[in-house]
């Protein structure tokens, strides 16, 4: 269950977090990072403080490898987009983008979203399953939405082999001076500043992308690395001291061929009953999964309108 509001509690949630060009470059990725931009705009213009989302200015560089179809599609929409002229990149960077992104408090937006949704009435159940059929235990069980994350790869009925862990080991400081969101996509290093909304001044330092490493202790020389690293990509940061609060590892729910939205049918006892899987979404869950739940909500149209004209008494 969420934690309290204002909580720093970033154990359960390592994700920086914010909307970045680091998703996939298929047409799933570009569609739901469009879908979750628009989204968590809106957030932040009718109610930024109480959902934990705030409009940001940010910088991303690249030192190669520069995914420029993607980022000719993300110009079409991102605020602010612009092109930072090739004289003012820093030493070994190729190319570079600066724009509004949104940057989100994880943790606090968490409880926003639980206490939004109980207020639509939604109950909350907190239950281990070993197979994807225990979830009908519930014969009134319409739909099941498998969002299990890693979790995929071994639960009975999914076993999806695709599925595998990309690791990452983020700070959390003190810094109230930072107001700018900064990435720098290196070959084989991702550096990240990311300011946290509604939070005294709090940033999360990045960071790590190891993939299939499922490894969630903290190492010293990676906490080392993260800070002269993020010190030397943001002015703001490198202009004052800061304070480690916290030093994180998470793990990325990632996929090969990117995240699996899908209506398939699971037998139970006998009986046909319709499961949505919407996980793999790796290093994307708040920036995509606005996008990825429409569809995956989208897939069970049909059962749903059936249900909506259902009496009430039926359905509890
Ligand atoms: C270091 C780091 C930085 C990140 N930064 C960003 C960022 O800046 N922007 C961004 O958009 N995203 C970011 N992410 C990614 C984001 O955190 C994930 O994409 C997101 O958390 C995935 O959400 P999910 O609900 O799909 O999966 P998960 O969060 O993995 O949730 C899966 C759930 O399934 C439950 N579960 C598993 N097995 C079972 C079972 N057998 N029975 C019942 N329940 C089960 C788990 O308990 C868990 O609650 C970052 C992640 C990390 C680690």
């Amino acid at each position: 269950m969420p934690k309290a509001a204002h909580q720093e509690d970033i154990v359960i949630v390592g994700a920086g977090c914010n909307f970045s060009a680091i998703s996939g470059r298929d047409k799933n990725a570009l569609r739901w990072d469009k879908l979750g931009y628009a989204h968590l705009l809106k957030l932040a213009s009718q109610e930024g403080a109480k959902s934990f989302v705030r409009r940001t200015p940010s910088i991303e560089y690249w030192d190669d490898e520069v995914p420029h179809e993607k980022i000719q599609d993300m110009a079409e929409y991102l605020e602010d987009f612009r092109v930072i002229p090739k004289d003012q990149l820093p030493s070994g960077v190729k190319f570079g983008v600066s724009f509004t992104t949104l940057t989100v408090n994880a943790p606090c937006h968490l409880e926003y979203l639980y206490q939004v949704l109980l207020q639509y009435g939604v109950r909350f159940l907190r239950k281990k399953i070993s197979a994807i059929g225990d979830a009908f235990a519930n014969p009134k069980t319409k739909v099941v939405f498998n969002c299990i994350g890693n979790a995929a790869r071994h639960l009975t009925g999914v076993e999806d082999t695709e599925c595998y862990p990309t690791r990452g080991q983020v700070l959390l400081a003190r810094a109230p001076n930072v107001r700018t969101n900064m990435m720098r996509h290196g070959r084989d290093y991702e550096t990240y500043i990311i300011p946290r909304p509604e939070s005294n001044g709090n940033v999360i330092l990045g960071g790590y992308m190891q993939k299939g490493n499922g490894d969630s202790a903290t190492y010293s020389h990676e906490t080392e690395s993260i800070k002269k690293r993020t010190r030397a990509l943001s002015p703001e940061l490198s202009a004052k001291n800061f304070e480690i609060l916290a030093a994180v590892a998470g793990l990325r729910p990632s996929r090969n061929g990117g995240a699996r939205i899908e209506r398939t049918t699971v037998n139970v006892n006998g009986e046909p009953r319709a499961a949505v899987h919407n996980y793999g979404t790796g290093g994307t869950g708040f920036q995509a999964g606005y996008g990825m739940a429409i569809e995956a909500v989208a897939t069970v149209d049909d059962i749903l309108q059936k249900w909506s004209a259902e009496p009430i008494t039926a359905k509890i």
